[in-house]
């Protein structure tokens, strides 16, 4: 191994750690505590002098110690923290970082857009909410206090990119953070951290996990930055358990491989369905005519496995392809190995007003699918079976 080894290498090796029974991966310790020599030897750990075991809780615990140096490589970050969820490290980032207040670009997870809007401003922490075309409006919220800008790029399901690189700029002037969820682009195709941002979120159920099996969350970032967030996680009881995390690594070894594929049948699929006669509109980032096009070609190493198409003759003509699908099944997740389809409408955006998925583009004829590790054209023709 060399000292910077490509992505594939250390989704294999990163983080491992030595076995004496000779076993290639961290075996899984599912113990809560772990036993010291001495009292000595307990305070070094309990005091930060040494790293080691101590209390699963805490997140010291040889297989969730293991997990994180893998993600944290990964992402090319200093530091990273497990969690049971993608919603725990999204809460316990917004708690220990964004306390004066976080701004929300575009449009975002349903969960996430709740935790800003209506639940942390009852704990006196405002969300504001800024879609694409407001971008200019960003410098006059940060100057109102906010401490942290929140984004997804590319985002649900319109698969709108927003520009890594210029909003850390601006955000930084205004002495504000910037985190990224990138759980839609994966590492394999976009490092938000190299382009300035100073977190990652992930949901881990999704690309990370990658077998809709497991259900965990991943924060990245620099070590100052990234160990306050850790006391939040502690306290709230939010740490991955050991048996997630081993699964979940299990997973990561396999994540270069599995999203490569998922990107060439992603775009194989969307060339397919931007020639079909049963369809308005394909949203694929890889995609010449896509608006953000020029922008994926500059911050992303791959377009995706996640990809819109609209429908013609409307949201019940969406709802009847989703329906006869036979191979993409109907489910509301994403970057597993199995082909999921879903009708926003209908699941990720229907607690939105008609009114409100309008303003932020997302209309009833919209299927958003999550391409997995099957054959393209046995997609394909799963795709034009249901137009037909
Ligand atoms: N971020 C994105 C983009 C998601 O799609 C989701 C869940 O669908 C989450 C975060 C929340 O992740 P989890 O379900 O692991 O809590």
């Amino acid at each position: 191994m060399t000292l910077t080894p490509a992505l594939a290498t250390r989704c294999v090796h990163a983080g491992e750690i030595a076995d004496p029974h000779g076993s290639p991966h961290t075996p899984l310790y599912t113990t809560t505590t772990f036993k010291f020599p001495s009292t000595a030897a307990l305070l070094d750990v309990v005091e930060g002098r040494k790293a080691g075991a101590l209390y699963t809780r805490y997140g010291l615990n040889p297989t969730i110690q293991a997990l994180e140096a893998k993600l944290a490589a990964i992402e090319g970050a200093e530091a990273a923290l497990a969690f049971s969820s993608g919603m725990a490290a999204e809460s316990a980032l917004f708690l220990a970082h964004g306390r004066g207040g976080i701004v929300c670009l575009g449009d975002a997870y349903g969960g996430t857009l709740e935790l800003l809007s209506t639940q942390l401003p009852t704990l006196g922490i405002p969300g504001y909410f800024l879609l694409g075309d407001e971008l200019d409006a960003l410098p006059s919220v940060l100057k109102r206090g906010a401490s942290l800008v929140f984004f997804e790029t590319p985002t649900n399901p319109a698969l709108e990119l927003f520009d890594i690189e210029a909003i850390s700029k601006i955000a930084h002037a205004h002495g504000a953070f910037v985190a990224v969820d990138n759980t839609f682009a994966s590492p394999v195709n976009q490092n938000p951290l190299a382009l300035g941002a100073d977190f990652v979120v992930h949901s881990a159920t999704k690309y990370l996990g990658g077998h809709s099996d497991l259900t965990a969350g991943a924060l990245m970032g620099r070590k100052d930055l990234v160990m306050p967030v850790s006391s939040w996680r502690k306290n709230l009881g939010q740490t991955i358990a050991p048996e997630v995390a081993a699964l979940l690594a299990r997973s990561l070894r396999t994540l270069s491989v599995r999203v490569e594929r998922q990107n060439e049948t992603a775009m194989k699929i969307a060339q397919a369905m931007q020639a079909h006669p049963g369809i308005e509109r394909v949203l694929y980032p890889g995609l010449r005519d896509f608006p953000g096009h020029e922008l994926a070609r500059r911050q992303m190493k791959g377009f995706g496995g996640m990809l819109t198409i609209e429908v013609k003759g409307g949201g019940e003509t969406a709802t009847r392809v989703a329906d006869a699908l036979r191979l993409f099944a109907l489910a509301p997740s994403l970057g597993g190995v199995e082909s999921l389809v879903t009708q926003p409408c209908t699941t990720t955006h229907h607690g939105l007003p008609a009114e409100e998925r309008a303003r932020r583009g997302i209309s009833d004829a919209m299927l958003r699918l999550s391409v997995g590790l099957e054959d393209a054209d046995d997609l394909i023709a799963d795709l034009e079976q249901a137009l037909a």
